[in-house]
């Protein structure tokens, strides 16, 4: 089991410190406002009153010993950064860290965080997919210009072996997987057909699936 310190508790830092308990996770939650350190302390592990850019405090509390860190000391950039330096430094192995925009998460790369979110930007673009076309229930980014659709199959799909529909030759996106009901099936093979009220799961360059949004309708 894998042990947590998440840093800053503002909705983001309380939300990820939460989730990660309900799932039975150690967590060491800390912010330097005393009021947001008392709202979460009955859902962690541990919650900690102190300043994320203070070294000797990190140390106290055996910050070394976590396998991960969440920080998201929201616009304060420069404690962001401190705390990012002063986590690496200490040989946390996982540092992730929430950035407002691309130039800070440049910085926070060359101090060496080891993945940098960016919840706005993701979820702008998980929203304005879902609206594009009704049929794309979700989306999420893998790498830059590449993405995850879950699709609801469309008329032209239903009744269709994924052979037939020639997904991989005619668009260049993989079925990863086939929801139906409450059915997950993993890596479906070229005979399996499509019915009506499947969900695919897809997985492709944008560009690519974004074509996929008018394939049927
Ligand atoms: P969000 O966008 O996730 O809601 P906020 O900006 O509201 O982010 O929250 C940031 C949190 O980080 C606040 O709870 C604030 O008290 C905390 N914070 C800011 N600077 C420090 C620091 N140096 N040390 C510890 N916590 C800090």
């Amino acid at each position: 089991m894998k042990q947590f310190v998440v840093v800053g508790l503002g909705r983001f830092g309380a939300s990820v410190a939460t989730t990660l308990a309900e799932n039975g996770h150690d967590v060491l939650a800390i912010d330097r406002d005393p009021e947001k350190v008392q709202a979460i302390s009955g859902d962690v592990t541990h919650a900690v009153e102190a300043d994320a850019t203070d070294e000797e405090a990190l140390k106290t509390l055996g910050v070394r010993n976590f396998d991960v860190a969440v920080v998201s000391i929201g616009d304060n950039v420069s404690a962001n950064i401190l705390c990012t330096l002063i986590l690496k430094e200490l040989s946390l192995p996982y540092v992730i860290v929430k950035a407002p925009d691309k130039l800070h998460g440049k910085v926070l790369s060359k101090v060496g965080a080891d993945r940098i979110v960016y919840p706005e930007r993701d979820m702008g673009a998980r929203i304005a997919q879902n609206l594009i076309s009704s049929n794309v229930l979700d989306y999420i980014e893998f790498a830059p210009e590449y993405g995850v659709i879950e699709l609801l199959a469309t008329d032209k799909m239903t009744g269709k072996s994924l052979k037939e529909l020639e997904l991989r030759a005619s668009f260049d996106v993989n079925v990863m997987a086939i929801k139906r009901g409450e059915n997950i099936h993993i890596s479906p093979g070229a005979e399996d057909k499509i019915e009506s009220g499947d969900k695919l799961v897809l997985m492709g360059k944008n560009e690519n699936l974004d074509k996929m949004h008018d394939f049927g309708n």
